[in-house]
Order: C-alpha cells, then sequence, then structure tokens
C-alpha cells in the first residue's frame, strides 16, 4: 500500500476576548470534547489537534503561520463557538497557504428552551459567530470550505474527513514529479498541454527523458530478479496461454517483470512518483511496458499513455488523497474506448491496450500474451480482468490555452454482462450521469479526453474543492445536467476564469 505522511489538522476554536475566562474555559472544553469525538470516528482519516482558543490578531496570525510551517500540518478546521471578529483575520488570512474547512457546527444540538438565557445566547453563537468569520473569506476572496452541522451528525463527519483527504489532495500537489519517456504522441491535441503554467498552478514538476536513458535499469536487472518476480506473478494471478508454449510464455512474461524492477528504480532513483511512455518510442525496449506498468500502477505510481503527462499527475494525486483508506476499492487510468448503445444497458467500455491498473479489478486477474495491434515488438504480457461495480468519478483535466479546466463526470460502473474471451485487457464499463446520451454529449461539450483519472473513492465535491484551491474551473457532470445549463455554464467559466 502506498505509504504517505501521517498529516494532522490543526483545530482553532474561533472567540475572542470579550465574555470573561469562564466562557474561554467553556469554548476550550468543548472544543477539546469535539476534537476527541471527531478523532475517534472511523471517517475521519487523519489526526486532528486542538489548539489554544483563537483570541486576538496575533495570536492568529502566529497559529496560521505555524500550520503553514508545519509540513505534517495539511490544514487548519475553525470553529466559532462564539462570535470572533473577523477583521482580527485578515492578516492571517493574508499569507495562508495551508486549507481551511470552517466548521460550522455548535456545541449543543438542540436549543435547551426551557432554561435558555442571554448567557447561554453569548457562550453558544455558532449562528452569528460564524456568519462573522465567513464573511471576511469572501470579502477577501479566500478559498475555503464550509462544513455545517451537529459534530456528532455522522454524514456531517463524514463530509468533514472527505475535506480532510482534499485538503491531503491540495498540499500534496507540489510533490507531484511525472517523468516523460518520449514525447506527446504526434497530432494528439488533448493530452499536450503547459508545462510550466502545471508547476505555476498545482506545483508539478514534469521532465521529460529519452527512452534509452531508462533502457540500462531495465538491462541490468538479472535473471534471476527477474524470475523471482516472475514467480509471484504466477502466485497471484492464474494464466491464459492462448496455445502459446509454456516456457516461449513465461519468458515473455520475466520480460515485463525485468522492467517493473528496472522502471521503478529509475522512479525512486530519480525521485519521481508518475511517468508517461508512448508506444511509438520505446528505445530497444523488448516489449510495450504492460504487465510492468499494471503493477507499477497498483503499487501507487501514477501513469499515463502516449506521452499524456496531466492524467498520470491527477492519477497519483488521487492515489495520494485515498492512500490511508483501508474500505478504498481504487483510482486509477481509464480510456473511453467503445459505446454500447442499446438503451437495455448503455454505458461506456473503459480500457487501453493493456495499462489498465488492477487495483479496481474484482475476480479472477489473468495474465494473456498476445499481439498488439499496432507498433513493432513481441507480443506483451498483461493482466486481464474485469472491475469493481458502483458509483465512481471520471475526470479530465485539460488545458485551453490560457487556463486548465477541470471535468468531473458522476459514473456508476456495471458489469457487462458477458463474457469477452477475445479482449486481452482489463477492462470497466460505466454509465455515465445523468444518461449515456447526456453524460457524453456534455463531456464533448466541455472538451473533456478519452483518457481520464477515475476513482471509486473520491467525489465530484472532493474534485470541485481541489480545483477551487488552485484558481481552476471545475466542470461538474452529474445527475442533474442538462445540456443548456452546462453549456451556459461553460460560456460563463470563459469570463469567470480568463
Ligand atoms: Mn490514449
Amino acid at each position: 500500500m502506498l505509504e504517505i505522511r501521517s498529516y494532522t489538522f490543526y483545530f482553532c476554536p474561533c472567540t475572542q476576548d470579550l465574555y470573561g475566562d469562564e466562557v474561554l474555559k467553556h469554548v476550550a472544553e468543548h472544543s477539546k470534547e469535539i476534537v476527541n469525538y471527531l478523532n475517534e470516528q472511523k471517517t475521519i482519516p487523519f489526526q486532528i489537534v486542538l489548539k489554544p482558543n483563537l483570541l486576538t490578531s496575533d495570536v492568529i496570525e502566529k497559529t496560521f503561520a505555524e500550520a503553514d510551517a508545519d509540513p505534517d500540518c495539511a490544514g487548519i478546521i475553525t470553529f466559532a463557538h462564539t462570535f470572533s471578529p473577523s477583521k482580527s483575520y485578515i492578516r492571517a488570512l493574508s499569507s495562508l497557504k495551508k486549507p481551511l474547512c470552517q466548521f460550522a457546527t455548535q456545541y449543543n444540538e438542540d436549543i435547551p428552551y426551557d432554561k435558555i438565557d442571554m448567557d447561554f445566547m453569548n457562550e453558544n453563537q455558532a449562528a452569528h459567530g460564524e456568519r462573522e468569520f465567513g464573511h471576511i473569506f469572501a470579502r477577501m476572496r479566500h478559498p475555503h470550505k464550509v462544513v455545517f452541522g451537529f459534530w456528532q451528525d455522522p454524514e456531517v463527519v463524514e463530509e468533514l474527513g472527505k475535506w480532510m483527504r482534499t485538503a491531503v489532495g491540495i498540499v500534496e500537489s507540489p510533490n507531484i514529479r511525472v517523468a516523460r519517456f518520449a514525447d506527446t504522441m504526434r497530432n494528439v491535441a488533448v493530452t499536450d498541454g503547459d508545462k510550466i503554467e502545471a508547476e505555476q498552478v498545482f506545483g508539478w514538476t514534469v521532465d521529460a527523458w529519452p527512452v534509452n536513458d531508462l533502457i540500462p535499469f531495465v538491462d541490468s536487472v538479472t535473471d534471476a530478479e527477474a524470475s523471482e518476480l516472475a514467480d509471484e506473478y504466477y502466485e497471484l494471478y492464474s494464466l491464459t496461454l492462448d496455445g502459446r508454449d509454456e516456457k516461449e510464455f513465461r519468458r515473455h512474461v520475466e520480460v515485463q517483470a525485468a522492467q517493473e524492477i528496472g522502471i521503478e528504480r529509475f522512479l525512486i532513483e530519480h525521485n519521481y512518483n508518475a511517468f508517461s511512455d508512448h508506444f511509438g518510442d520505446l528505445g530497444s525496449l523488448k516489449q510495450l511496458p504492460l504487465l510492468s506498468i499494471q503493477r507499477l500502477m497498483q503499487k501507487g505510481y501514477g501513469f499515463g499513455p502516449e506521452g499524456d503527462w496531466k492524467t498520470p499527475a491527477m492519477v497519483r494525486l488521487m492515489k495520494v488523497m485515498t492512500a490511508n483508506d483501508p474500505q478504498a476499492k481504487g483510482s486509477a487510468l481509464m480510456e473511453d474506448y467503445t459505446y454500447n448503445l442499446s438503451k437495455r444497458h448503455a454505458g461506456i467500455l473503459e480500457s487501453h491496450m493493456g495499462e489498465v491498473d488492477p487495483c479496481v479489478a474484482e475476480g479472477e486477474i489473468s495474465i494473456r500474451a498476445t499481439p498488439l495491434s499496432m507498433g513493432d515488438r513481441e507480443d506483451p504480457a498483461r493482466l486481464v480482468f474485469t472491475a469493481k461495480t458502483g458509483p465512481a468519478i471520471a475526470t479530465s483535466l485539460i488545458d485551453l490555452g490560457n487556463r486548465f479546466r477541470l471535468i468531473v463526470q458522476d459514473v456508476e460502473c456495471k458489469k457487462v454482462g458477458h463474457k469477452m474471451p477475445q479482449l486481452p485487457t482489463g477492462t470497466v464499463f460505466w454509465t455515465p450521469k445523468p444518461n449515456l446520451k447526456i453524460g457524453t454529449e456534455a463531456w464533448i461539450y466541455a472538451g473533456g479526453a478519452h483518457h481520464t483519472a477515475f476513482s471509486f473513492d473520491l467525489d465530484a465535491t472532493q474534485m470541485s474543492d481541489w480545483a477551487e484551491a488552485f484558481g481552476i474551473e471545475c466542470a461538474v457532470i452529474d445527475e442533474n445536467t442538462t445540456i443548456r445549463d452546462f453549456k451556459r455554464d461553460l460560456r460563463f467559466a470563459e469570463v469567470a476564469y480568463r
């Protein structure tokens, strides 16, 4: 499983020095109780740490600066127990870099009607305080998240937990490092883009490498090492020989095993966590890396074919955002291939030549070594499977020339219901929301790619919050999408994000 930093979040009670020590003591005590409760919930993925009451602009500035300087801190959660005048936040907010969630909750769930008095109202005035606190974010155009509701409501806690994953996606974005073996496929538009802009906006490093710089890493893998890894494959996966001689088949598999070891050594030595390749520029690699890349994707590396560097960056980020989720069903590169147009089972078969991430597989995974219909190399070994089912999102980050747009689509993954014995690749089948027709039309109008960063474990809100943090447009296609509204939103975004 992918290891990430054990992030913490600062919990900051917002108040002021006006109510007397007794109230401030209660604010701190209640906040501690809330933090302790949240830290016990399974849907809270990272540790929350209570900070002292935010009383004055000096304390606020010091606390926010501490959050920015603390590499373990992925964000700030605030709670306005009382009123907390928001001019006190201007200095702190003007330099804050870490994500901030305004947890608009209240210590008491219900109003104690029989005994409520002015003292109670002064101490428990979240409805009052949260509005003042929120105002300054609107005034300063500082992006922040608002989660409203009672702190013991499981849905509210889950929403807070999901935002914490978004925050990790925001702070981890500058750690994305993509190695590009060979350039983008000739004449293809959507996978290309401005790599300098990507570094300025998202903090990504995207470097080019001649594929022949990779070759020595693959060639220096010993036969014994490749054979040992192939043994591991043979334990994990079944074999579909397709009439091949067993020894010859094994040799094809060992080529991929050497590639897995060699590519990973290159990535580790040069400190990359994502990469792209191109089937038309393989140097002296004997086979197009398929099984090898499938395994690397499952280990947590982002990958994109045909020189696509934006999708591997996004896939890697999604894997990081969901890394410590034991329930995760998978985040992966997908490619839109073939429609099933009949209304009974309308949808899109997602696949690739072979680089389909087995993290989304359900049931048997089988190794096959069959010819590619393009290129000039040996038949590459690859893992073949069908996928899990359920709601998921497909995302595509595109470069519009002067800015980026993130497109996020809700999809429902389903079983195909048929065997596909002639298709030697992993597949996912999904129906886009609101249906195949509108969902596809909207995706095409938005300019979404055929490559997607797909996730069972993240949702459209998390990804739009992520996009908002970087100031880019996020076009969401979901159950409520109509073509007329969607096209209008795209047109307005041209003005809003110019
Ligand atoms: Mn492609």
